[in-house]
C-alpha cells in the first residue's frame, strides 16, 4: 500500500476532469479523493497498490478528456490515511500558487446533437442541451472554482431527472455544471417591440418573421 498526493495544473476545470479522475481511480481500485482548488488546479489523493497507482498516473497523463490540457503534474508520496472509497470532494476557494485556465465554450458534441433531434429524448429540440463534453464554460463562469453555484446557471435549480444524471458517475452529464432541461433550465420567449409576448414556438415564429423581412434582437 502506498499513498500519493497529486497536483494537476492546466485546463482541468469545466472539462470533465474530476469525473475522469473518479472513473480511472475506480478502474485501478484506488481510494482517496479529487478536489478542485479554485484557480490553483486540481488536487488528487490516491491510496492503493503501487502498480495500480502507476497505471493511474499513466492514464491521468494519456487519457485525459479531449477538452482538458494537463500542463503540470506534481506527485509526492504521503502517509497512508486509510480512505475507504474514492470520492469527489467539495471545491475549496483558491489560495494556491498556480493558475487554472478558464476553459472556452465548446460547440455541441455528437452525442448531444443526436439527442437534440431524437423525439424520444427529454431534451428534444431544447437549445440549451449540454454535457460534460460540450456547452458553455467561459460565458457562464462568474468565478472559479467552476461549480454550478459560481455560474449564471445558479438561478436554475436542477429537476430530479437532471440531478440524477449530474450525480451518476457513469453518466455523460456527471458533474456537467450547466446541465438542464426544458423543465428546469432557461427558456426563450418572443416579444414585439412594444413588449407584447407572441404565442407559438418562438424559434419558428422568429424564422417566419425574418423571412418576412422583420429585424429580430436577441437578449440574454
Ligand atoms: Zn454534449
Ligand atoms: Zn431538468
Amino acid at each position: 500500500m502506498k499513498a500519493y498526493h497529486i497536483h494537476v495544473e492546466g485546463i482541468v476545470q469545466g472539462v470533465g476532469f474530476r469525473p475522469f479522475v473518479y472513473r480511472i481511480a475506480h478502474e485501478h481500485d484506488l481510494r482517496g479523493y479529487v478536489k478542485n482548488l479554485g484557480d490553483a488546479g486540481v488536487e488528487i489523493v490516491v491510496e492503493g497498490k503501487e502498480k495500480n497507482i502507476r497505471a493511474f498516473l499513466r492514464d491521468l497523463r494519456e487519457k485525459a478528456p479531449p477538452l482538458a490540457r494537463v500542463e503540470k503534474i506534481n506527485v509526492k508520496e504521503i502517509p497512508i490515511q486509510g480512505f475507504d472509497r474514492f470520492y469527489i470532494e467539495k471545491s475549496s476557494t483558491g489560495g494556491g500558487s498556480g493558475d487554472s485556465i478558464i476553459p472556452p465554450d465548446v460547440s455541441i458534441c455528437e452525442d448531444c446533437l443526436r439527442e437534440l433531434f431524437d423525439p424520444r429524448d427529454k431534451r428534444y429540440m431544447y437549445p440549451f442541451i449540454v454535457c460534460t463534453n460540450c456547452g458553455p464554460r467561459f460565458t457562464i463562469i462568474a468565478e472559479l472554482p467552476y461549480d454550478r453555484v459560481n455560474t449564471t446557471m445558479r438561478e436554475f435549480d436542477m429537476c430530479d431527472y437532471c440531478e440524477s444524471e449530474y450525480k451518476d458517475p457513469l453518466n455523460r452529464r456527471y458533474h456537467a455544471e450547466p446541465v438542464c432541461c426544458p423543465v428546469c433550465g432557461p427558456g426563450y420567449r418572443l416579444y414585439t417591440n412594444d413588449g407584447m409576448e407572441l404565442t407559438g414556438d418562438p424559434l419558428k415564429r422568429t424564422a417566419e418573421l425574418i423571412d418576412k423581412g422583420y429585424i429580430i434582437a436577441i437578449k440574454g
